[in-house]
């Protein structure tokens, strides 16, 4: 059996913005109304014989995207951005701990974001495939910690209405 919820419907939205680095169009900095959307299979169980709870996988997905809402995206494991100060290789979460701001290139481009403004993510790409795994990792122990008889979580992020990637993770 599964649960499925809705995120347009739902409310599990974010504003952001993003770069696909020397992509045609969407190498310009540009962004979506994102929403996100939830499937999880599982067996009944528990005093409610629910699958889980909505509250829980709304509370839970409502968290990531209030982290992402209104912020531009910033993939530190892209080989395309080079950050300034950096050996190009080895960028990793700590080497932003105490900058204040994102100085960086996309070939013979040059940005300074305020970090206050980015979000640092620990992908290859901003893409909606790659927050999709995102999501899933982020959600998935936060919902296992309910507890439940869980085989899966698919997780949905829609760059808007009409497109959108979809990711399966077993449990
Ligand atoms: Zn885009």
């Amino acid at each position: 059996m599964k649960i499925v919820v809705n995120g347009i419907n739902a409310n599990l939205r974010f504003s952001s913005a993003h770069i696909i680095p020397t992509h045609g169009l969407c190498g310009h900095i540009h962004g979506h109304s994102y929403f996100v959307d939830v499937e999880i299979e599982g067996e009944q169980s528990g005093n409610f014989d629910f699958i889980v709870d909505f509250i829980d996988v709304k509370d839970s997905v409502r968290k990531v995207c209030r982290e992402l809402d209104h912020r531009i995206l910033i993939p530190i494991f892209n080989k395309k951005i080079k950050f300034k100060s950096s050996n190009h290789e080895n960028v990793d979460m700590d080497f932003f701990k105490n900058k204040e701001y994102l100085e960086f290139s996309i070939e013979d481009k040059e940005y300074k974001i305020p970090k206050v403004d980015s979000v640092i993510l620990p992908l290859k790409h901003s893409s909606a495939e790659e927050l999709a795994k995102y999501f899933s990792d982020k959600i998935s122990n936060d919902i296992l910690s309910k507890g439940g008889d869980i085989e899966s979580i698919t997780i949905g992020v829609n760059e808007g209405i009409g497109q959108g990637a979809f990711f399966k993770k077993s449990l």
